[in-house]
């Protein structure tokens, strides 16, 4: 890894409107031996960040890590002294065996924590980011911890959002390629948040959850929108998909906020391998949903990093984004 002071001097922290933002710490999450969740995955989009041929939209913030105070906005203080607890005294896996955990986890865990805080308080300002969250965050709940994620990021951000407008719809999509059951949870009987996730089929894919016929429970209903889809599917049917589906769902919604659970492992060069989507259709969901923020919410565009597991498809396809993103948002 590149030091933070040398990568300082190539993406010193500015005022652009459109941010990344990024804590080197989140690395110090060691999961063990060629385990798909891994620090490799941050070090090859820092990698590719840094041979980007244009750098002069792009502009990285380095918030500090949260407290634990802070992240009792969402996660009980219990659940998270327990975690913190067993980081430190060395236990190999929390709550899940899909959670190894390390002495310096609870660390990468905060510097995430306080990624989501900084881009809630960003998305307040009536501007948007990327949060290079890792471990990534949409299979956590409330108190619980499971998928590689530990925290909810997106339901932080909520919280955040929600110290200054109480009232504000927020439209989340994720389209990483396993149902983001934590978030779904979080959110499930809520009618200010709007939920809509395309995954993996879940009678064939973890975590079971995100059928058809979930939308919702009590106020919450009809705000949760799940569309699985076969393993294997094309990229051009995933695409296909999302644009068929989100232009009634946000008209009628009207959000305030557009957040996005981006995970990167529908694509087909993942380890997963359970879908074939390519690079030129997330670029493309990238330009649609920029193209609806700027329709409903100018600005308010928030990206949160979920799974993905290629250490080439995150090196070269997210700094892509961060550059399409970056190029729209900081233009003037
Ligand atoms: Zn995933």
């Amino acid at each position: 890894m590149t030091n933070l002071k040398n990568f300082k001097k190539i993406f010193p922290p500015n005022e652009l409107p459109f941010r990344i933002f990024f804590n080197p710490d989140c690395m110090l999450h060691d999961t063990g031996f060629s385990y798909p969740e891994c620090a490799q995955r941050l070090q090859s989009i820092i990698e590719g960040c840094l041979s980007l041929a244009n750098k002069d939209f792009i502009c990285f913030n380095y918030p500090p890590a949260a407290s634990i105070s802070q992240l009792t906005s969402l996660h009980p203080r219990d659940y998270l002294t327990r975690l913190e607890t067993q980081c430190l005294q060395g236990r190999e896996f929390f709550m899940s065996l899909d959670n190894p955990i390390c002495p310096q986890t609870f660390d990468a865990i905060l510097a995430a924590g306080g990624l989501a805080i900084a881009l809630g308080n960003h998305l307040n300002s009536r501007k948007g980011g990327f949060a290079l969250t890792r471990p990534p965050g949409h299979h956590a709940g409330i108190a619980k911890a499971e998928g590689f994620c530990f925290l909810n990021h997106a339901g932080l951000i909520e919280r955040q959002i929600r110290k200054e407008y109480p009232k504000a719809k927020i439209f989340i999509i994720d389209f990483d390629v396993h149902h983001g059951n934590g978030t779904s949870d979080i959110f499930l009987e809520d009618n200010r948040i709007f939920y809509m996730s395309i995954h993996s089929s879940p009678k064939q894919t973890y975590p079971g959850s995100g059928h058809k016929d979930e939308k919702g429970e009590r106020g919450g209903k009809g705000y949760t929108l799940n569309l699985p889809l076969p393993v294997g599917t094309d990229g051009d049917t995933w695409l296909k998909t999302v644009e068929s589906n989100i232009t009634e769902a946000i008209s009628v919604f009207n959000p305030d906020f557009m957040l996005i659970s981006a995970g990167f492992d529908a694509h087909v060069d993942d380890p997963f391998a359970l879908m074939r989507v390519e690079d030129k259709h997330y670029l493309s969901i990238v330009s649609t949903l920029i193209a609806i923020t700027e329709t409903y919410c100018p600005g308010r565009l928030g990206i949160i990093l979920e799974g993905g597991y290629s250490l080439d498809v995150l090196r070269h396809l997210v700094p892509e984004i961060i550059s399409q993103l970056s190029a729209f948002y900081n233009r003037d």
